[in-house]
Parts: C-alpha cells; sequence; structure tokens
C-alpha cells in the first residue's frame, strides 16, 4: 500500500517529496509531508474504526487433529557409551611449598606504603 498525495499543480496523485510524474512539479517538503500525515492517519483511522463484519473473517486453517503413531527402534547390540572420565580434582596444597617459592627482584626500590588507603 502506498499512500498518495494531490500534486499542488495538476491534483494528480503522487508520492511526497518526489516530483509530479505528470506536470513534473517540484515537491513541496513540509506541505507533501502534511497531506501525507493526514493520509496516512485517515486511513488507519478509517480501519481502526471500521465495524469487523463476519463475512471478512477467514476460517482458520487449523489443521485435522489426529492421533500420530511414532516407532522407535533401539538397536541394543552397539556397545555402550563409555563413562565419562573422572574430570581431575584441583590439589589443595600448593604444587611448590610457600618457603620455596620463586621470587623475582626487579631491582626496584622498596617503597614507603601508604598509611590510608
Ligand atoms: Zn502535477
Amino acid at each position: 500500500m502506498q499512500i498518495t498525495i494531490a500534486c499542488h499543480q495538476c491534483s494528480q496523485d503522487k508520492r511526497p517529496l518526489t516530483p509530479c510524474p505528470v506536470c513534473q512539479a517540484p515537491p513541496l517538503a513540509e506541505l507533501e509531508l502534511q497531506a501525507w500525515r493526514f493520509s496516512l492517519h485517515t486511513l488507519h483511522m478509517a480501519r481502526i474504526e471500521r465495524t469487523p463484519r463476519a463475512s471478512e473473517v477467514v476460517p482458520s486453517r487449523r489443521p485435522q487433529m489426529t492421533p500420530l503413531r511414532a516407532v522407535v527402534t533401539v538397536d541394543l547390540e552397539q556397545e555402550p557409551a563409555k563413562q565419562a572420565e573422572v574430570a581431575p580434582i584441583v590439589p589443595m596444597e600448593p604444587a611448590i611449598p610457600a618457603d620455596e617459592a620463586l621470587s623475582f627482584d626487579w631491582g626496584d626500590e622498596p617503597r614507603k606504603l601508604r598509611g590510608t588507603a
């Protein structure tokens, strides 16, 4: 659906913001947008306020509800699935004792810690 407006020169229907295809009149942006908004509003208000008619209601295309029958064949001759491998537990003890941990000497001057955080 395309909302058209009347040309301001020849009154032929045309799309807003485009030159008139009949008389080639250049578009008038503000007036054409106002006319377009008014036409759009009028069209949809008419649709909203229209009294519904039963003849317009399309019967639903609901499929017939018949029971389905599914057959599942399980081949029990296949070898059983392997059990999942046990995940290694992270040791609670450190790998290296704390007093043997490597230290790094970056050659920094010892800094005085701030008294307050
Ligand atoms: Zn025109």
